[in-house]
C-alpha cells in the first residue's frame, strides 16, 4: 500500500482542483488524481473547463467578437480600420496559449499548496482505498480518510446524429474546426449550443439552431430572454423553436438532418453540425462494485444538500451531482467540502448560483424569473430598465439589452436578477452578491452607483420596481 492521505480527490476540474487546494491549505495531506491527457500526451489540470469548455470557448468568443466589432461597429465611433479578415488557424493557436496558460497555472497552484498530483484514473474502492491505474497500466493503491469525487460530464449524445468525424461533432470538435464552415447545424438553443453558433456565424458561416422546445432560454426571465432572441435573430443566427432533430444522412460530405417542426417532416443540409443537446454525469469507471456509492435515477452521484455521498468519507461535487452544470457551481461546492473535511460548518446557497451566456450582448441571470415566481404562486413586483437610457451604454456604442430585477411584491426581497447586455456577465455579480446578503430592491435603488457605468441600469431596474426609475419617460410620483 502507498501513500495515506486524509484527502484524495478524484478529477482536477474547477471542482476537483478548487477542493483539492482548499484542503491542503486547511493543512490536510491531499493528493488529486487526474486523467486527462492533452494533445501532446501530457496529464494536464484543470478538467473540462480549462481544456475544451469554458476557457477555450471564451477565448474564441471573445476574438471573433472583436473582428465583427472591428468590422461592422468602428467605423461607426470613427475607426477606420480597412479590410480585416479573421485568420482561423492563429485564433486557434491563441486559444492553446490560453488553455496551456490555464492548465500550467493549476498544476503550479498545486505544487505551491502541497497537493500531491497523481496521474492516472482514481476508482473509489471499499474502505476508503483509491486504486489509480497510471498511463501503462500500472496500478496503486492509496488510503484515504476522505474522498471527494470530482469526475465531472460529458456531451449527451443523440442517435439521430452520431458523431462523424469532421463533419457532426460535440462542442469539443466545434472548437477545432480550422475554417468556418460554410452552412453550420447547430443542435440544441443552450447555452453552450448559442456560444458556439455565436463563434462561427460571426467567422462567416450561416447558422441555423435547431431547437426541440418551442420556449426560446425557458431558464431566463421571458422578457429578456425574448430581447436575446432577437438580438441573435439580428446577428444572423437562424434559431427555429420547436424543431426536433429525428436523423441524419451524410451525402457527398454533407450532412442532411432531419427534423420535425409544427409543419410536419423537414430537412436542412450542412456542410458540419454540433450536437449541443446538453451534458451527462461521469462516472465511468470511477466507482468500484463494492465502493457501496449510490447514484440517483437520472446517473449521477446521490449527495445530500452539503455533498455527502451514501458512504460516510466520501463525497462528490461538481457537474457529476445534482445541480446547474456550472464550474462556479463546482468550485463552490469544492470550497464547502474542503472545509467540512477540516472540521468546519460549511454550506452552500444553491438560491444565489449566477449563469452566464457569453453570447454578444452576454446574458446573465441569478434566482428567478417572472414566471417562475408566479408559477410557484409568489406574488412578484418588477422593474426593468433600458441600456438605450444608460449613458455608458450610449458611449461604449452597446445600447443592446435590458436589466430586470424580480421582487417579491409583500417584503421587496429581491428574487432575481435577469440581464441581457455587453458585460451582463460581470454586472451580474452585484445581484448576486445583493441575493446573497438577503437585499430588498430599495436596497439596490439607496445605493450610490459610480457614473457613467452601466451597472447603473441594474440601479435604475431597481428604482422601477417602486416605479421610481430616474431615466425613464412613464414613471409613477412617488407617494
Ligand atoms: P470537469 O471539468 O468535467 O472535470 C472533471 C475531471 O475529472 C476531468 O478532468 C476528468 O478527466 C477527470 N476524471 C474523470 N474521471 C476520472 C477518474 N476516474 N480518474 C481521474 N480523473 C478523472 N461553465 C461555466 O461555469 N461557465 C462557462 O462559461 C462554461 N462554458 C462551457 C463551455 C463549453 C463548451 C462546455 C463543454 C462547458 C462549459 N461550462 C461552463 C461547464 C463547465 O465546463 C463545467 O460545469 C465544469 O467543468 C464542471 O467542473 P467539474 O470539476 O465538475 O468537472
Ligand atoms: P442545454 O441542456 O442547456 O445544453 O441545452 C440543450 C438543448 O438541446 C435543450 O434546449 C434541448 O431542448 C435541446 N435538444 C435536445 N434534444 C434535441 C433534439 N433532438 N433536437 C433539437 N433540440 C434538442
Amino acid at each position: 500500500m502507498a501513500d495515506k492521505f486524509d484527502v484524495i480527490v478524484i478529477g482536477a476540474g474547477p471542482g476537483g482542483y478548487v477542493a483539492a487546494i482548499r484542503a491542503a491549505q486547511m493543512g490536510l495531506k491531499t493528493a488529486c488524481v487526474e486523467k486527462w491527457v492533452n494533445k501532446q500526451g501530457k496529464t494536464v489540470h484543470g478538467g473540462t473547463c480549462l481544456n475544451v469548455g469554458c476557457i477555450p470557448s471564451k477565448a474564441l468568443l471573445e476574438t471573433s467578437h472583436k473582428f465583427i466589432d472591428a468590422r461592422d461597429h468602428f467605423g461607426e465611433i470613427g475607426l477606420e480600420v480597412g479590410d480585416i479578415t479573421p485568420n482561423v488557424p492563429k485564433m486557434l493557436e491563441f486559444k492553446e496559449s490560453v488553455i496551456a496558460k490555464n492548465t500550467g497555472g493549476i498544476s503550479a497552484l498545486f505544487k505551491a499548496n502541497g497537493v500531491t498530483a497523481l496521474e492516472g484514473t482514481g476508482k473509489v474502492l471499499s474502505n476508503n482505498k483509491v486504486e489509480v491505474t497510471g498511463k501503462e497500466g500500472e496500478k496503486e493503491t492509496y488510503e484515504a480518510d476522505n474522498i471527494v469525487i470530482a469526475s465531472g460530464s460529458v456531451p449527451v449524445e443523440i442517435p439521430p446524429t452520431p458523431l462523424t468525424e469532421g463533419l457532426i461533432v460535440d462542442s469539443a470538435g466545434a472548437l477545432e474546426f480550422t475554417e468556418a464552415p460554410k452552412r453550420l447545424g447547430v443542435i440544441g438553443a443552450g447555452v453552450i449550443g448559442l456560444e458556439l453558433g455565436s463563434v462561427w456565424s460571426r467567422l462567416g458561416s450561416e447558422v441555423t439552431v435547431l431547437e426541440a422546445m418551442d420556449s426560446f432560454l425557458p431558464m431566463v426571465d421571458q422578457a429578456v430572454a425574448k430581447e436575446t432572441q432577437k438580438l441573435l435573430g439580428k446577428q444572423g443566427l437562424d434559431i427555429k423553436l420547436g424543431a426536433r432533430v429525428t436523423g441524419s444522412e451524410i451525402k457527398d460530405n454533407e450532412v442532411v438532418v432531419k427534423y420535425t417542426d409544427s409543419k410536419g417532416e423537414q430537412e436542412q443540409t450542412f456542410d458540419k453540425v454540433i450536437v449541443c443537446v446538453g451534458r451527462r454525469p461521469y462516472t465511468q469507471g470511477v466507482l468500484s462494485d463494492d465502493a457501496g456509492v449510490k447514484l440517483d435515477e437520472r446517473g449521477f452521484i446521490f449527495v445530500d444538500d452539503q455533498c455527502r455521498t451514501s458512504v460516510p468519507g466520501v463525497f462528490a461535487i461538481g457537474d457529476c451531482v445534482r445541480g446547474p452544470m456550472l464550474a462556479h457551481k463546482a468550485s463552490e461546492e469544492g470550497v464547502m467540502v474542503a472545509d467540512i473535511i477540516a472540521g468546519h460548518k460549511a454550506e452552500m446557497n444553491y438560491d444565489a448560483i449566477p449563469s452566464v451566456i457569453y453570447t454578444s450582448p452576454e446574458v446573465a441571470w441569478v434566482g428567478m424569473t417572472e414566471q417562475q415566481a408566479k408559477s410557484e404562486g409568489i406574488e412578484v413586483k418588477t422593474g426593468s430598465f433600458p441600456f438605450s437610457a444608460n449613458g455608458r451604454a450610449l458611449a461604449n456604442n452597446a445600447p443592446d439589452g435590458m436589466a430586470k430585477v424580480i421582487a417579491d411584491a409583500d417584503t421587496d426581497r429581491i428574487l432575481g436578477i435577469h440581464i441581457v447586455s455587453q458585460h451582463a456577465g460581470e454586472l451580474i455579480a452585484q445581484g448576486v452578491i445583493a441575493m446573497e446578503f438577503g437585499s430588498s430592491a430599495e436596497d439596490l435603488a439607496l445605493t450610490c452607483y459610480a457614473h457613467p457605468t452601466t451597472s447603473e441600469a441594474i440601479h435604475e431596474a431597481a428604482l422601477a420596481v417602486d416605479g421610481h426609475a430616474i431615466h425613464m419617460a412613464n414613471r409613477k410620483k412617488r407617494k
